[in-house]
């Protein structure tokens, strides 16, 4: 594919976090610059096999910085997974004369991507869109300081009655792989304990640290848990574990499930979704193909999307001290 690109896709797929909005404005804004057409696809990969297919002018995505969700929807596409889904998303793509597409997702929509460019030679950047925070390649994914707000909010919502009732309290965040909601929320709302899957702390450990903190004076205390901790217990099987064990403490859970996804994005995610946008579409006139772009130390960066998929990003060790040296 040598001729130059005259018209960008953009699509939403997997699932929905704060600031998308934003990218997509980005993405089309960038396009009016650089004098190319834009079009936005609804509902992911499957509005693509579908041809659900419309032009989007600067104008069009005027008044979305602050909304969160995505004006393009969002969906979970098997027919995708198939070689005749792709083949027909392909001849959409053609059909519409788009000439290269910019995936705003996580790893499944990276994979998906891999597979297309891999099949078509489709020229595709991605956009790392989601509240987990679990891409290579990025300081940030688009979303998760967002949810980070959100979660803080609540839970300094929920100490107010812990601390009034002398209650101990265990708040489920999401995070099914990546521990990155439960640590830096855990620290920023001053839990007493985290559980993260990264690091399996066991129940002797929570209950010694619980036992210190009733010693130490503690009368309400708050744990974070993450959704896929290690201990492999959901929160309402640990809760019935740990009253076993201090049967006198009034205890809690709190499951905050898809509020954390929902609201307006931050100002951090706002512009790190603009930047995004913008400089995924100039990867793409610079002829840039299968690279996620991120932000790492505060500059653009790109990463293959096989990388952004198949590494980790690691959890920050000083964080993880930071969090135990605060709780005692
Ligand atoms: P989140 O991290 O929020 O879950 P995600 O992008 O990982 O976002 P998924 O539902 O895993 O979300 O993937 C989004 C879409 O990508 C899927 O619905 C599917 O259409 C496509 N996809 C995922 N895995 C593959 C694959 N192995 N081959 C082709 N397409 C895929």
């Amino acid at each position: 594919m040598n001729e130059p690109i005259k018209k960008i896709a953009v699509l939403t797929s997997g699932g929905d976090a704060p600031g998308m909005n934003a990218a997509i404005r980005a993405v089309v804004r960038a396009c009016t610059y650089y004098r190319i057409e834009c079009v936005g696809v609804y509902r992911g990969y499957q509005g693509l096999i579908e041809g659900d297919i419309e032009p989007l002018t600067a104008r069009d995505v005027s008044n979305i910085i602050n909304k969160g969700g995505t004006i393009l929807k969002s969906a979970r596409s098997m027919e995708f997974k198939t070689k005749e889904g792709r083949a027909k998303a392909y001849e959409n793509l053609k059909k519409h004369g788009v000439g290269a597409l910019v995936l705003i997702g996580g790893d499944g929509t990276f994979t998906g991507g891999l597979k297309f460019i891999e099949e078509f030679n489709f020229p595709l950047v991605g956009i790392p869109g989601t509240i987990d925070n679990d891409i290579y390649g990025t300081d940030n994914t688009i979303g998760y300081d967002t949810a980070l707000n959100t979660v803080v909010e609540v839970i300094d919502k929920i100490r107010d009655t812990a601390s009034s009732h002398n209650r101990l309290f265990f708040i489920e965040v999401m995070g099914r792989d990546a521990g990155f909601i439960a640590l830096n929320t855990g620290i920023g709302a001053g839990a007493e304990e985290i559980l993260i899957p990264e690091k399996n702390l066991g129940l002797d450990r929570l209950v010694e640290s619980l036992k210190t903190s009733k010693e130490t004076g503690k009368t309400s205390s708050i744990v974070v848990v993450s959704e896929g901790d290690k201990i492999g217990k959901n929160v309402f099987e640990l809760a019935d574990y740990i009253n076993e064990h201090f049967p006198h403490y009034d205890i809690r859970v709190s499951v905050l499930g898809h509020m954390q996804r929902g609201g307006s994005p931050s100002c951090y995610d706002r512009v790190l979704a603009s930047r995004l946008g913008v400089a995924a579409v100039e990867a793409l006139l610079d002829r840039s193909t299968g690279v996620m772009i991120g932000i790492t130390n505060n500059e653009v960066s790109m990463v293959g999307l096989d990388k952004a998929i198949k590494m980790n990003h690691d959890i920050n060790k000083e964080l993880l001290k930071v969090a135990e040296i605060t709780s005692v």
